[in-house]
């Protein structure tokens, strides 16, 4: 079965393989093993040594990411969270949930937010300390402008808390350009391709120690894992973690070094996308996003206008053709979305693409652009109030 997910990935065997073992987290021959994790994604991220620290949390995204919020924006505090997608709107809620103050600068989701939105939205209320966004939005798979709004954000003289789960290790963004950067998150079971399991930010020294105390929580406390490390050691790690999902993503970082790290990677998700982008279309459907507009991790297709079209039946027509896909979807209008990452190929891509249009075939789906009042009702707001008053 072909797995075209973001996230959970399609793994390769060697790093399914390295799970099959029992491992004592405080052993000495398994320390190194965390520890060099540590060292390894900090490097990835463009962190400095003794500057930046490498925090693993145990679970998922949700999990670092309040983590993160809580940490590093004190109760009460307001977040910024320009909203264009589902993980946005995850952000907005697990920080509403610690009792900070969301303020929420909503977006359409078939565009980047831009450094003047944000810049402006940050002028207009001085009390916000951080923004919180959302590096690839895995909802409709655009990417934000990451450096340009860093740049705002470190012009406001404000921080920055960076999801970068469904980006970390195919997008490229180095944490030594961007000092307004409290903490980049991400998790082992996406674009680095091990199992998931395992969260990790990588934050700011200096801020995980004006920030101790402020999480009110012990579990989701950054702060208090990177006092942990420093009394512990690097290879120690708070109570039990998912073990084997560590010593999978050790051999998972390998495969990733060998196989070029993150040029290659981007590289070769950019033409699984291209090649599911353009098999989609020439299929008659209708992709959700501009290609100008499209990243490299999901390819979202809006649903089509048949009304024979149900998606339930469409994945398990897929299903049964090899191809795994979501059976549901995250954006303002109805979609059906085709993960590019994880160990998949443009060959992959190919059969997929062949593996659709089979299943619409099957289901007897004839009428399958988006329908024109989809389009409209999803598409720019401010381009289509300006459109009217031309
Ligand atoms: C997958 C994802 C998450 C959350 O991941 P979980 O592991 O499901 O908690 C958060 N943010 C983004 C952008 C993601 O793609």
């Amino acid at each position: 079965m072909l797995l075209l997910i973001p996230g959970p990935v399609q793994t390769r065997p060697e790093t399914r393989a390295a799970m099959a073992q029992d491992i004592a987290p405080w052993d000495n021959d398994f320390r190194p093993v965390y520890a060099g994790i540590r060292d390894r994604v900090r490097a990835l991220a463009g962190g400095r040594e003794g500057e930046h620290a490498t925090l693993p949390l145990q679970g998922g995204g949700h999990f670092v990411m309040e983590a993160a919020l809580r940490t590093f924006i004190p109760e009460g505090g307001k977040v910024l969270v320009p909203q264009n997608g589902a993980y946005a709107d995850r952000a907005v809620r697990l920080a509403s949930a610690a009792h900070r103050q969301v303020v929420a600068l909503p977006i359409p989701d078939t565009r980047s937010a831009s450094a003047e939105e944000v810049g402006a939205a940050l002028a207009a209320d001085p009390a916000i300390s951080h923004v919180a966004m959302i590096h690839n939005e895995t909802g409709s798979g655009i990417v934000n402008d990451v450096e340009g709004i860093g740049a705002a954000v470190r012009a406001a003289g404000r921080r920055l808390i960076l999801d970068s789960v469904s980006a970390f290790g195919a997008l490229p963004f180095s944490l030594a350009d961007h000092p307004e950067v409290d903490a980049m998150l991400f998790t082992s079971g996406k674009c680095l391709e091990g199992m998931p399991g395992m969260g990790f930010a990588v934050a700011r020294v200096d801020r995980l120690e004006a920030a101790a105390g402020q999480a009110g929580s012990w579990c989701l406390d950054l702060s208090d894992i990177h006092a942990h490390a420093l009394r512990a050691g690097w290879g120690s790690i708070r109570f039990t973690p998912a073990v084997q999902v560590i010593a999978a993503f050790a051999v998972a970082l390998d495969l990733y070094a060998q196989e070029g790290g993150q040029p290659a990677r981007l590289a070769r998700y950019r033409e699984n996308a291209r090649v599911l982008y353009e098999g989609v279309k020439s299929l008659g459907l209708t992709p959700y996003l501009d290609w100008a507009d499209q990243g490299p991790v999901i390819v979202t297709v809006h649903q089509p206008a048949d009304p024979d079209f149900a998606l339930q039946p469409f994945v398990d027509a897929l299903k049964r053709r090899g191809v795994l896909i979501s059976n549901f979807w995250n954006t303002h209008a109805p979609s059906f979305r085709v993960g590019c990452i994880g160990a998949v190929t443009p060959d992959d891509m190919r059969m997929a693409v062949a593996a659709i249009g089979g299943a619409l075939d099957e289901l007897g789906i004839r009428d399958r652009a988006a329908s024109a009042e989809v389009r409209e009702i999803e598409g720019d707001p401010g381009t289509q109030s300006a459109t009217k008053r031309a």
